[in-house]
């Protein structure tokens, strides 16, 4: 097993790419800290994972306030004795997310508490948990609309995940002697309810998938596999990287028919 012995705390696992992780972890030997603002799914993904034998618990938190956070990583140090992974990856695509004309303040301010403010409160209480640990690997998820421009618009999204990009750097480099990996995880258009409520139609949903050399929408499980790589020792080397997942999308320029 890849995660024999470790604690991993995800943030944003009631759902999608977190769930699929939270899954994978537990079924690698990780004992896993699983939460979300949405109790009731949190709570079911720790059902499913307790179903499959492995060991999880839930707790509730909103990425975008301190005292959540600060609480979150108290309660798996308490509950599990340490904290291995952080993965910060709760976040929101607002649906009135739009270009710079039409995204209202309130839109762009909500989009950068969760998304960004929520991957920093993780490192600002995560990282003295990974110190007391002896080390340990950070994951945020960004996304690949952190490298590309689109001009169906999500500005303060797309500004967000440019901002988590620069930040893992930043933190990779800082605490890169302290046994402590940072690395990014940027997903492709993803098949989860997070982009299929906002590409709410068939026509946008073509319109996307045409940039998609492979043809498709990613899955979840598929980021889960991406991110068990990043978490375990088998990326013992690896830090401030931006691991795209994505179907081919940052490669192409023209897509096959
Ligand atoms: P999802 O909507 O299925 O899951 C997101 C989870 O985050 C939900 O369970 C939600 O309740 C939770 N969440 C929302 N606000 C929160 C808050 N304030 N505090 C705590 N939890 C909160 O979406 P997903 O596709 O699994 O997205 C996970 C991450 O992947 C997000 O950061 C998203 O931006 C990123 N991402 C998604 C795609 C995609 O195409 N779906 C592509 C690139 C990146």
């Amino acid at each position: 097993m890849r995660l024999q012995n470790k604690v991993a705390l995800i943030t944003g696992g009631s759902s999608g790419i977190g769930r699929e992780t939270a899954l994978l972890f537990a079924q690698e030997g990780a004992k896993v800290v699983v939460t979300d603002i949405n109790d009731t799914e949190g709570e079911a993904t720790v059902k499913m994972i307790k179903e499959a034998g492995n060991d999880a618990a839930y707790f509730h938190a909103d990425v975008a306030k301190a005292t959540d956070c600060e609480a979150m990583v108290a309660f798996a140090e308490k509950t599990y004795g340490a904290l291995h992974i952080l993965f910060n990856n709760a976040g929101i695509m607002h649906n009135d997310d739009g270009d710079s004309v039409s995204t209202e303040e309130s839109v762009f301010d909500l989009t950068m508490n969760i998304n960004v403010k929520g991957v920093f409160f993780g490192c600002k209480y995560g990282i003295p948990a990974l110190r007391r640990a002896g080390g340990g690997s950070i994951i945020n998820t960004a996304s690949f609309v952190a490298h590309l421009g689109a001009a169906t618009p999500q500005l303060a999204y797309t500004a967000s995940k440019g901002a988590v990009l620069s930040m893992t750097r930043e933190l990779a480099v800082i605490h890169a002697r302290e046994n402590i990996r940072v690395n990014a995880l940027c997903p492709g258009p993803l098949r989860t309810e997070l982009l299929m409520k906002f590409l709410n139609t068939e026509e946008k949903k073509q319109r996307r998938l045409v940039h998609i050399p492979m043809g498709r929408f990613g899955e979840a499980k598929e980021m889960a596999k991406a991110t068990l790589f990043l978490a375990s020792d088998e990326s013992s080397y690896t830090t401030g990287t931006e691991f795209l997942v994505d179907g081919g999308i940052t490669a192409a320029y023209v897509t096959p028919e």
